[in-house]
């Protein structure tokens, strides 16, 4: 996440150099089926009781930073209900992976549209699974609460711990990879891809505890992430409406996720040498406001 210029020569630069080159080379690519994320939307969709099914802006740091972390109807201001995401839903992207992201995707769709190459962008939801890298202590809320107790550390939840993701078993993403590029059904689309539930992050803390039988209850560390979303869950009608189905539950993606970090021999706890990195650079701030500091030397 600090790494503002790296992510967008890797995943925006990198896009357009590899279309720049599938053109210019004329190779005999048949489709391009880019990996796009759920991170392009702002924030999960909500159900406002006046206005319906809304799509809310991103949260105003100074309201995390006040503690009030709902979302909110971007008619009536109205706390909404959290609903599952359809892919009509607007792309922005609140972080530079977000951003980065959306650009992927645009580029291999727009290209698609203009060359006649066949495209699909599958928005995946939060995957997890066996070889998920274990080093990497700024994604992968699994690998990073795994990590955490195995340390005989406590997970930290940001906000309340209450924020829901929908979590996807890598082999339902993977299928799903070979459904976009075997058919052609999904071709020129945007497709979510996820499990199609809402977990709260206390919940796959609590679960990843017991699952290691590791009795660390998970803290609330008094801080929040700008740009986070608050719940979002993906509506996987269009992958379904052509075969998609996920078919590994929580807890059995969790087992097996857990077989095989056991099996890597001794972890590091990599996130709390990235906790203070974190806070420096503001990609995690505290929500009280600081008390202010009487001025000094005035005058
Ligand atoms: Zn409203």
């Amino acid at each position: 996440m600090p790494e503002l210029s790296k992510y967008v020569a890797v995943n925006s630069f990198g896009t357009a150099q590899l279309l720049e080159v599938i053109r210019d080379e004329n190779l005999p690519v048949r489709k391009v089926v880019v990996a796009s994320s759920q991170a392009v939307y702002s924030e999960g969709a909500a159900v406002c009781p006046t206005h319906r099914l809304v799509f809310p802006r991103a949260r105003a740091v100074a309201r995390l930073r006040a503690g009030d972390f709902g979302v909110r109807c971007p008619v009536c201001d109205a706390v909404a209900t959290p609903a599952a995401t359809p892919e009509e839903a607007p792309i922005g992207g609140e972080t530079v992976y977000a951003i980065t992201k959306a650009d992927q995707e645009r580029l291999v769709l727009t290209w698609g549209r203009q060359t006649g190459v066949p495209t699909v962008a599958l928005r995946y939801s939060c995957t997890y699974g066996p070889r998920q890298s274990i080093f990497n202590p700024y994604t992968g809320v699994i690998a990073i609460f795994t990590t955490r107790l195995l340390n005989g550390r406590p997970p930290a939840l940001y906000e309340d711990g209450e924020q829901t993701r929908d979590f996807c078993f890598v082999e339902d993403i993977a299928r799903a990879n070979l459904l976009a590029a075997t058919g052609d059904r999904l071709d020129g689309q945007p497709v979510n891809i996820g499990g199609g539930r809402a977990t709260t992050i206390r919940e796959v803390a609590e679960t990843l505890a017991a699952a290691l039988g590791v009795p660390i209850a998970p803290v609330v560390t008094g801080e929040f992430r700008p740009g986070e979303m608050r719940a979002l869950t993906s509506d996987i009608a269009r992958a379904r409406a052509i075969g998609y189905a996920p078919q590994t539950d929580l807890a059995t993606g969790i087992a097996r996720y857990l077989d095989w970090i056991r099996g890597q021999g001794a972890v590091r706890d990599y996130f709390a040498a990235a906790e203070p990195l974190l806070r420096a650079k503001r990609i995690v701030q505290p929500v009280a406001p600081p008390t202010p500091t009487p001025a000094r030397g005035a005058g």
